[in-house]
């Protein structure tokens, strides 16, 4: 049996065009998902306009029901509610050593393929993987759960995962997107005493006020420094070094901000003196099967108020919420089937 989706494609200008496809049954070890909801990441933007596999679908935020799975698949059955990840192989010495978002063939699997991080979530089904989807209860909204595959998992992660800030230590957090929030409010989570929140943008700082930031900072401001911890978010080169010279000493940054191929970005070797140390972080160095269901229990406490972030779209409306992402008017954009 073939199924007719409908999916959206990107442009050569870099904006989206919806467009019918044939997808085959599952295959032995596929999962079939009914999208319901899935976010627009920075990363499918940056995609859109630079492709580096052209037809690809994009979509790496996806949230749905399960239609059918593959004779193999034991984990997830037809009704599930799910949220769909990135994809790893289960067999390279990462993947055995648990640092899935490391595995030896993650830019094959999530980026090279047909759809992007193994799913391709801008269309109304995608096949994908056991390892690509997690079972979430289906009494919370999908559309506030459809973020979590991608966006407050890495800021989350790059706080819970990478950093995990003693309780009372400080936490700067450089751009305040879907990400950075997700940082600032692990950053509470975590107990950090201090949480500084950085960026241009005064609705962005007043909302980071809102999730857990001690202080908001314009990146025009005087500088602020001796700080324990930073995310950084962006990828920017003078972010990344404000970032590293807003540590103590010691102090660590973690860097999650993905501009596209090539990003030199030149330091000061004397700032990583005294301990400092910056490191990069693929999804928040997140096994998702586990990550997920933690956030999922935070969110329920009321402790990830993911909600604040999320700004619904009809997918017919495809093309006004890329603009609210790359205006900076939604903080997530979720386009909803
Ligand atoms: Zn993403
Ligand atoms: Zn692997």
């Amino acid at each position: 049996m073939t199924y007719t989706v409908e999916a959206a494609f990107p442009t050569p200008d870099g904006r989206f065009e919806r467009r019918p496809v044939a997808l085959n049954d599952p295959g032995p070890e596929d999962v079939l998902v009914r999208l319901v909801a899935s976010g627009v990441c920075h990363t499918d933007l940056v995609t859109a306009a630079d492709p580096v596999v052209p037809g690809q679908i994009l979509g790496h935020e996806g949230a749905g029901v399960v239609e059918a799975v593959g004779e193999a698949v034991s984990g997830v059955e037809p009704g599930d509610h799910v949220v769909l990840s990135y994809a790893w192989c289960g067999m390279c010495p990462a993947c055995e050593n648990g640092r899935m978002a490391y595995c030896a063939d993650f830019l094959q699997l999530n980026y090279l393929g047909a759809r992007l991080l193994g799913q391709g979530s801008f269309a109304t089904f995608t096949v994908t993987t056991e390892r690509n989807v997690i079972r979430v209860p289906d009494d919370l909204a999908l559309e506030v759960l459809a973020p979590l595959g991608c966006g407050v998992q890495t800021g989350a992660g790059a706080v819970l995962n990478v950093l995990r800030p003693e309780p009372g230590s400080s936490l700067a957090v450089f751009a305040l997107g879907a990400v950075g929030l997700s940082a600032v409010m692990a950053a509470r989570i975590a107990g950090c005493e201090r949480i500084v929140a950085v960026d241009p943008n005064p609705a962005r700082r007043a909302l980071a006020l809102e999730l857990g930031a001690t202080e908001a900072v314009d990146p025009s401001d005087a500088p602020f420094n001796a700080m324990d911890h930073a995310v950084e978010c962006v990828g920017y080169p003078d972010v990344v070094r404000a970032a590293v010279k807003s540590l103590a000493a010691p102090g660590q940054c973690v860097t999650v901000g993905f501009q596209g191929r090539k990003n030199p970005v030149e330091l000061d070797q004397r700032h990583l003196m005294n301990g400092r140390g910056i490191r990069g972080s693929i999804e928040g160095d997140a096994i998702p099967q586990r990550f997920i269901p933690e956030l999922i229990e935070h969110h329920r406490a009321g402790r990830l108020p993911l909600d604040r972030l999320v700004t619904t779209f009809a997918f017919a409306d495809i093309n006004a919420a890329v603009d609210a992402a790359r205006s900076g008017q939604a903080v997530k954009p979720v386009l909803i089937f």
